[in-house]
């Protein structure tokens, strides 16, 4: 039996999060085309006949932290690299590699890297080369994995690669586990991401979720969160006219929620203005980070 932890570290966007539900076969983490969607470290549980894997999606690298919001997104980024047994650097392999390049020296790290480049379904035979040869000269790069996250190509090699670097170990999680994160989270998550995918601007950045109830009824589970966002005029907007929009966030969620907990959802969404809670470290640490 192999066990170990692999962390998964690049810029926003690279697919991380793709990756990391392509890897267990579940959506766990949220996933949008803006950066910054992820703001925590998931750690999804990979258990196989003979290996577990304790992988951890993180935020996207920012080069250059803003609010306090920032900086314990990239303490999450730190802590998933001082725990790896193994690193996967990911790439978009279409987007900017030297970017990507200084980034990865600048994390240090003292464990195995496998480079990984991602949306090599976006690439010609060509760029595909010379992207590689990029890569190839670099020092962390001992290893290079192509991979299409969304298409699920290149998976099984890369679980290969990887299992190279892990240690003989038993489990550290029973077989039954996905996360070591509360459901509370997910549920969180599944509404944030609706943000990013129905809005746009400022909203999906200086918005977060809190679940104040969550209640098991017999038929179906009850569920209450509050919308935070930065400013009074930002509500309305959420709420849209005659409430339109908060009841699309609602029903995208609701149905997303249901998928992820395999039952029945009855959800009430409200909207709150903190200001400038993203600098705060007694919102931040209500809204769990
Ligand atoms: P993260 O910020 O690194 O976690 O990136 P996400 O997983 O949220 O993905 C960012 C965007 O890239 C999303 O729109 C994904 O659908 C897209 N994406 C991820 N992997 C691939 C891939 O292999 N091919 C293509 N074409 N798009 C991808
Ligand atoms: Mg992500």
């Amino acid at each position: 039996m192999k066990a170990g932890f692999v962390s998964i570290l690049g810029l926003p966007n690279a697919g991380k999060s793709t990756l990391l539900n392509a890897l267990l076969g579940e959506k766990l983490a949220i996933i949008s085309p803006k950066v910054q969607t992820t703001r925590h470290r998931i750690k999804g549980i990979l258990t196989e006949q003979d290996y577990q894997l304790v992988i951890s999606d993180t935020p996207g690298i920012i080069e250059k932290t803003e609010y306090k919001l920032h900086d314990k997104m990239m303490a999450q980024v730190k802590s998933a690299v001082e725990d790896a047994d193994v690193a996967l650097f990911i790439v978009d392999a279409k987007g900017d590699l030297e970017r990507a390049n200084l980034v990865f020296e600048a994390l240090k790290v003292k464990v195995p890297v496998i480079l990984v480049l991602n949306k090599v379904d976006q690439l010609t035979p060509d760029k595909f080369k010379s992207v590689e040869s990029y890569f190839a000269e670099k020092k962390y790069a001992k290893q290079i994995i192509a991979i299409s996250a969304l298409n699920r190509t290149g998976l099984e090699e890369l679980i290969q690669a990887v299992l190279q670097q892990v240690p003989e170990g038993e489990p550290f999680y029973s077989e039954d586990e996905l996360s070591d994160l509360p459901t509370k989270f997910f549920v969180q998550e599944i509404i944030r991401e609706k943000l990013y995918l129905l809005f746009k601007d400022e909203i999906p950045y200086q918005s977060t979720v809190l679940v104040t109830e969550f209640k098991e009824k017999q038929t179906l589970i009850k569920i209450t969160a509050n919308i935070i966002v930065q400013r009074e005029s930002q509500k309305g907007i959420i709420i849209g006219d005659g409430g339109k929009m908060i009841k699309k966030v609602g029903m995208d969620a609701r149905m997303d929620i249901e998928k992820f907990l395999g039952q029945k959802v009855f959800l009430e969404l409200f909207v709150k203005a903190r200001d400038k809670w993203r600098d705060s470290d007694l919102y931040l640490k209500e809204y769990g980070y």
